[in-house]
């Protein structure tokens, strides 16, 4: 009946704008703009609820002081996590854990916050970003983070760093941290999920395609980090004091990030509150850094989030992309897994600061078993044996799957890999126990038909 009524209306409206009279003029057709109501200035996209705590009194400034509006993207809804407060689990818990994160951003003035309901990776005492990407189904994910850019329009993007760092380091954090880069340099691309940017057949009918959004290009994109050890952030982008008073709400940053963590009861249970109630606020005090991701409108690299800023789309500034490195070398060797991955990664999407941050490091228990991947590369016409030596220091070991012999201090294992191949390697260690947490360095070298391949490094931090 309605669909009747409308074809009928329409055929009174084209009768009617056939008659040439000035009485019968036809008003010009308006094109309504992208919904203002959800325009942010800043989008915000993490992992899991109390991701955004680690930056909550910086986004408290935002919001109640400077009047930004910020909108806050969850990937998943927490489900894998502990409950502290009952015996709820998995998507139980997921509904509890929505609910403590809309209320603790609302508790800061932000009310835009979307979940996107990827699963939660369990935590591993590895974490590699690869598995997270997997686990998510990373092409989705990607869309509709991609879809929130261009519904929300944001001039600055805030994610997590995609990196391997001593601390937290979980791996849902860093596929944050990988997938915002990516929405950043491709939501202003109309061929990237064009089904997203085209217009609808008819928005006053129902259930029609497509879903007529625009496409965007953000300017400015920032990195926090769950690192234990912050020395390396230093000077890399802005710091936003915690001990400074909010103007508006007459007490500290630290203490509205202390209140904006307390809701997430199922994971702090009421440990904050008593912070507040103590005036024990040491760690909330501690300033809020970012590292500056990339600027595509200048602006100091330490310079606020919003210094520079363009009001108003900016043109599409497409990335370099990957390109694959033209080796001049008979045979290379590389840390593997998500090292491998992000060394491809910041050159594709032109981070330029990324690799210089942190050279490759990862934290371990004393005694824990732990594999570390490796890749060895033959760029020659005929296969090749790798001898791959591991040098440690005196109390380690190496897992008897990996090596094919090994004495106190280094461990030699062969690898035959075929012509203009690689061999992925992942070597079992064990990790000495200790009195006091410390550093130590493993080396790799290896040789090939005589030609020494590396060294390379890695720090570890064995706690
Ligand atoms: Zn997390």
């Amino acid at each position: 009946m309605i669909r009747h009524n409308r074809i009928l209306s329409f055929a009174i409206c084209f009768l009617l704008s056939s008659f040439s009279s000035p009485l019968f003029a036809q008003q010009p057709a308006v094109s309504p703009p992208p919904d203002a109501r959800f325009k942010a200035d800043m989008l915000v996209f993490v992992a899991h609820p109390d991701d955004e705590s680690m930056i909550a009194g910086f986004l408290a400034r935002k919001v109640l002081d400077e009047h930004k509006r910020v909108a806050v993207v969850f990937a998943t809804r927490g489900n894998a996590g502990q409950n502290l407060v009952g015996y709820e689990q998995d998507r139980s818990l997921a509904e509890i854990r929505e609910m403590e994160a809309r209320d603790a951003l609302a508790s800061i003035g932000i009310h835009e916050v979307w979940f996107l309901w990827a699963p939660d990776t369990p935590w591993q005492d590895l974490p590699d970003v690869l598995r997270s990407l997997e686990a998510w189904n990373h092409g989705n994910v990607l869309e509709e983070v991609v879809r929130f850019i261009r519904l929300t329009r944001p001039e600055v993007v805030v994610t997590m760093l995609p990196d391997v760092v001593v601390g937290e380091n979980h791996e849902d954090h860093q596929a944050a941290g990988v997938i915002a880069t990516e929405a950043f340099d491709i939501a202003g691309d109309p061929t990237w999920f064009p089904e997203q940017v085209a217009a609808p057949e008819d928005r006053l009918w129902f259930a029609n395609l497509m879903e007529g959004l625009h496409t965007w290009q953000p300017e400015k994109l920032y990195y926090f980090t769950d690192a234990s050890q912050l020395g390396f952030v230093k000077g890399k982008g802005p710091e936003y004091s915690m001990t400074a008073i909010s103007p508006s709400q007459h007490v500290s940053y630290a203490i509205l990030a202390a209140r904006e963590i307390s809701f997430h009861e199922t994971q702090y249970d009421g440990t904050p509150a008593k912070d507040l109630a103590s005036g024990k606020l040491g760690e909330y005090d501690q300033p809020v850094t970012l590292i500056l991701g990339k600027s595509l409108v200048g602006g100091s690299v330490t310079g606020g989030v919003f210094q520079g800023v363009i009001l108003g789309p900016i043109p599409f500034a497409p990335v370099h992309g990957y390109r694959p490195s033209v080796s001049n070398r008979s045979y290379g060797m590389e840390l593997g897994g998500g090292w491998a991955f992000y060394k491809r990664f910041y050159s594709a999407h032109d981070l330029a600061s990324m690799p210089e941050l942190l050279p490759p490091e990862i934290g371990v228990d004393g005694g824990q078993d732990f594999s570390i991947p490796l890749l060895l590369h033959n760029h020659t016409d005929s296969s090749v044996t790798f001898e791959l030596h591991t040098h440690l220091a005196p109390g380690w070991s190496v897992g008897s799957s990996s090596a094919q012999y090994a004495h106190h201090a280094i461990s030699v294992s062969r690898f035959m890999v075929s012509m203009h191949d690689y061999f992925p390697v992942r070597l079992r260690l064990v990790a000495p126990r200790t009195v006091r947490s410390h550093w130590q360095v493993i080396t790799w070298t290896a040789t090939a038909n005589g030609t020494s391949v590396g060294p390379i490094k890695l720090r570890v931090y064995v706690r």
